[in-house]
């Protein structure tokens, strides 16, 4: 263990920056990262503004931040494919590698897990952290630390159109355009979409995409959302859609745009139980898919941004040095229809 300075939340509603004791030793496929950026997640937000997420309590002090790329400044005994001063980024949970779910590829739903910024688990917004190299994946040149702390949030839309098994030309359809619908959007086209349609509520939300061409904003109002996916597809419906909103509204209505034998993948999660209609489901045969976290997503979400297919700058919204981390988190807790995605630059 050492001291090091950190963004500590002390308990519900309390940030700190200050000194705390994290773990420090690197075993021999570790390796140490100099932290350069991180994202600020709608989970950090939502464990300092309720102090938990379901099962998972701050009970103790707990650094936050899970989305981080940075420098290697030390490699461990063995490993391999990894040099010191290489860029990259990481996935934050850690699975037990001989478990049964790792074994079977299935590592994101290991029961033991343990994931950065889960209570008891302390995050990355401190300026070094170890990690195994197994889940440290190097950067591009072309691919800056900001867009590497991207990488987290958009292997969760990697891994919701991976579940879809998009089939070229299928047409998408998004609910939700907060970050993760957003994500999942720009991986659906990505993976060959020919057209998605991104429904929300906001329509400031809608015009952070307006530029990506490919995705149509459809303001979620009366049944003009219906209207559009029936004009559009001589009214067969939407062949894939992605559930990112996680609002109870949502589910009465979730497989009437979608088409006979379509897929329908839920990603955002509802606060408590829903009810689904499963006998619409049944009338048009359709698939339904679920999605927590991603597994062996990254090499390819990383090669998708390095190929400029994907550009995630633009849903960079604001950069706060981590002295004004506190003031970061405030702002991510305004949740402005504008904001997409709040960094933190480490010095
Ligand atoms: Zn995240």
């Amino acid at each position: 263990m050492a001291d090091s300075i950190a963004l500590v939340l002390e308990k519900q509603h309390e940030l700190s920056i200050r000194n705390i004791e994290l773990p420090s030793e690197m075993g021999e496929s570790d390796v140490r990262i100099s932290i350069d950026t991180v994202g600020v997640c709608g989970s950090d937000v939502h464990y300092y503004t309720h102090g938990r997420i379901g099962p998972f309590i701050v009970e103790e002090p707990m650094v936050l931040g899970h989305e981080a790329a940075g420098t290697i400044t030390h490699i461990g005994r063995k490993v391999t494919g990894l040099k010191v001063g290489d860029r990259v980024c990481m996935e934050p949970g850690i699975p037990d590698a001989n478990s049964k779910a790792s074994k079977l590829g299935l590592y994101n739903v290991d029961p033991s897990v343990v994931f950065w910024a889960t209570p008891p688990v302390h995050g990355c917004l401190t300026p070094e952290v170890v990690h195994p190299a197994a889940y440290t994946y190097k950067l591009p040149d072309n691919v800056s630390f900001a867009e590497g702390a991207m990488v987290e949030p958009f292997a969760v839309g990697m891994q919701a159109v991976s579940k879809a098994k998009i089939s070229p030309g299928d047409v998408g359809l998004v609910i939700g355009a907060g970050p993760i619908g957003t994500m999942t959007a720009l991986a659906a086209l990505a993976g060959g979409c020919s057209k998605v349609y991104v429904t929300d509520v906001v329509q400031e939300k809608l015009d952070v995409l307006s530029h990506y061409p490919g995705i149509t904003g459809v303001l979620s109002k009366g049944d003009d959302l219906a209207r559009r996916i029936a004009l559009d597809t001589d009214g067969w419906g939407a062949d894939v859609v992605f559930e990112c909103a996680g609002h109870s509204s949502v589910y009465a209505t979730i497989f009437d745009q979608v088409c006979p034998g379509g897929c329908v993948v839920f990603v955002g999660m509802p606060v408590g139980p829903i009810e689904l209609n499963i006998v619409a489901a049944q009338a048009k045969e359709i698939r339904m898919e679920t999605v927590f976290r991603y597994a062996n997503v990254y090499p390819r979400a990383i090669d998708l941004i390095g190929s400029g297919k994907v550009d995630l700058k633009p849903l960079i919204s604001a950069t706060f040095p981590f002295s004004e981390s506190i003031a970061a988190f405030d702002r991510a807790v305004l949740a402005k229809p504008q904001d997409v995605k709040i960094q933190i630059k480490m010095p």
